[in-house]
C-alpha cells in the first residue's frame, strides 16, 4: 500500500504528540517524520537527470530523503547493500549468530542509544574473535558483518544484533585456518564470554560517565542489575554453518535498511487500526496482527534510527582495513577462475537493481544526475510548530 505509512503518520502523530511533554519529539523522531512526510516531495530538492550522449530534454524529479526510517528508500538501500556485499564476502561456509541483552538494559539502551549500540557491537566482536583466534576453536581471524536491529517479529522493542562469520580464519602466518569444530563456536561459551564482556562495558560506561543513568534511576541500581544479570542466561544463538554464500548476505541484508515496517507488509489501513502480515523467512510461517494507528506512529518513532550511527558494521577480515588480508584468504579458499564471479547466486529476480526506469527515450542508456539540489533533512521551524498545533 503505497503512501500508507505517510497517512498513518497524518492521521495519528498528533495523539501521539499529544502525549509528549511539551508535545515535542527528540530530533531523531523529528527527522524521521519530516523524511517520511517529504519523501520523492520538493521539500527534499529535486535532481536534474540527462543522457549521457546528451540527449534532450533533461528530466527533473524529486529527490529521495535516504532516511534509514524510510520505506520508500529501504528497498532501493537494501538491494545496493547486498550487491556490494555479494562481492566482497568469502566463498566459505559462515554461521549466522544472534545476540540478545537482557530487556532489563532497555532503558539503558533507550536513553543513550549511540555508545549502547557501540558497545554491544564491541561485545559481540571481541566474543568472537577472543573465540575464534582461540586454537581449541580455529586458531585465525575471521571475518564478520553484524547488523543491529531494534525491533522483534512484531515491531515491538528488542534490540539485538545479527552476525555473520566466516567458518574459519586467517592465522598470522597468511594461512587460511578451517574451525576445529563443525558448529564453529559453542553458544554456551559464546554466550558467557559476551556476557562478561557486555557487563563490563556497562559498568565502565556508567563508572566513566559515557553511559547516562535515565530518570529516576541511579547508578546503584544499574550497578546491581549488571551484577544480578551475571548470574543469568543470555539469548545468544549460533545457527549451524551455510554453506551458500549468497542466501546469508540476502538474510542479513533483508534486516538492514528497511526499517521495521515495510508498506508491502501492510494489509490494510481503515484510518483506525493497521493490519500487518508477518512472514518469517526462517521460522517458515505466516501470521497477521493488527495495531491501532497510534500504537503503529508509537513503535515507528521508537525504531527511528539515531543519526550518524552506523547500525551496519564490518569486522576482521571484512574490515575495509583488512583489504589485503581478505584477497589472500580469496585466493586460498577458492580457485582463481572462480573468483571472477562475484556471487554463487544472482539477487532476486523480481526487482532487479540495475533495472533503472530512468533511461534515455531516444538511446536507451541509463539517464545520470546532472545536477542535485538538496532539500532539508530536517524538519523547519514551522512543520514541528503545525504539528504541535494539530496535537494541542
Ligand atoms: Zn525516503
Ligand atoms: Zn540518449
Amino acid at each position: 500500500m503505497r503512501g500508507v505509512i505517510r497517512n498513518i503518520f497524518d492521521d495519528h502523530l498528533p495523539t501521539v504528540l499529544a502525549e509528549r511533554e511539551g508535545h515535542d519529539l527528540s530530533e531523531r523522531e523529528w527527522r524521521g517524520v519530516w523524511c517520511i512526510a517529504t519523501c520523492r516531495t520538493a521539500a527534499q530538492g529535486t535532481h536534474i537527470l540527462a543522457c549521457p550522449d546528451g540527449h534532450g530534454p533533461v528530466q527533473e524529479a524529486f529527490n529521495s530523503c535516504h532516511h534509514r526510517g524510510c520505506v520508500q528508500c529501504g528497498w532501493p538501500a537494501t538491494q545496493r547493500w547486498i550487491e556490494r556485499r555479494q562481492a566482497q564476502i568469502l566463498h566459505c561456509a559462515h554461521i549466522h549468530t544472534i545476540w540478545t541483552m537482557p530487556d532489563v538494559f532497555d532503558p539503558l539502551w533507550l536513553y543513550n542509544r549511540s555508545t549502547y549500540t557501540t558497545l554491544f557491537f564491541r561485545a559481540c566482536w571481541e566474543t568472537v574473535q577472543t573465540l575464534m583466534a582461540d586454537p581449541r576453536w580455529c586458531g585465525a581471524r575471521p571475518g564478520m558483518l553484524a547488523v543491529f536491529q531494534s525491533w522483534g517479529d512484531y515491531t515491538q522493542r528488542h534490540p539485538h544484533i545479527h552476525a555473520i562469520v566466516t567458518a574459519g580464519g586467517m592465522d598470522k602466518d597468511g594461512h587460511w585456518q578451517a574451525p576445529k569444530h563443525s558448529f564453529v563456536i559453542c553458544a554456551r561459551v559464546a554466550m558467557a564470554l559476551f556476557r562478561g564482556k557486555m557487563r563490563a562495558f556497562i559498568l565502565d560506561g556508567l563508572a566513566d560517565g559515557s553511559l547516562s543513568c535515565p530518570p529516576n534511576t541511579t547508578q546503584a541500581h544499574w550497578i546491581q542489575e549488571a551484577n544480578r544479570q551475571g548470574l543469568r542466561k543470555w539469548n545468544v544463538h549460533v545457527q549451524p554453518p551455510y554453506a551458500e554464500t549468497g542466501r546469508v548476505i540476502r538474510y542479513i541484508g533483508a534486516y538492514l535498511k528497511r526499517g521495521p515496517l515495510s508498506e508491502r507488509r501492510i494489509e490494510a489501513y481503515d484510518g483506525q487500526t493497521v493490519r500487518i502480515a508477518h512472514k518469517h523467512s526462517e521460522k517458515h510461517n505466516a501470521d497477521n496482527y493488527e495495531l491501532s494507528g497510534a500504537e503503529c506512529v508509537r513503535r515507528l518513532l521508537l525504531h527511528m534510527p539515531e543519526p550518524w550511527l552506523h547500525t551496519s558494521r564490518a569486522y576482521g577480515l571484512y574490515h575495509p582495513a583488512a583489504a589485503t588480508m581478505l584477497t589472500q584468504a580469496r585466493s586460498q579458499i577458492q580457485p582463481a577462475a572462480d573468483a571472477s564471479t562475484a556471487c554463487d547466486t544472482p539477487p532476486p529476480a523480481e526487482r532487479p537493481v540495475s533495472a533503472s526506469p530512468l533511461c534515455c527515450p531516444i538511446c536507451g542508456r541509463r539517464l545520470y544526475v546532472h545536477l542535485r539540489i538538496h532539500g532539508g533533512q530536517s524538519p523547519p521551524e514551522e512543520f514541528r510548530q503545525q504539528q504541535r498545533e494539530r496535537a494541542a
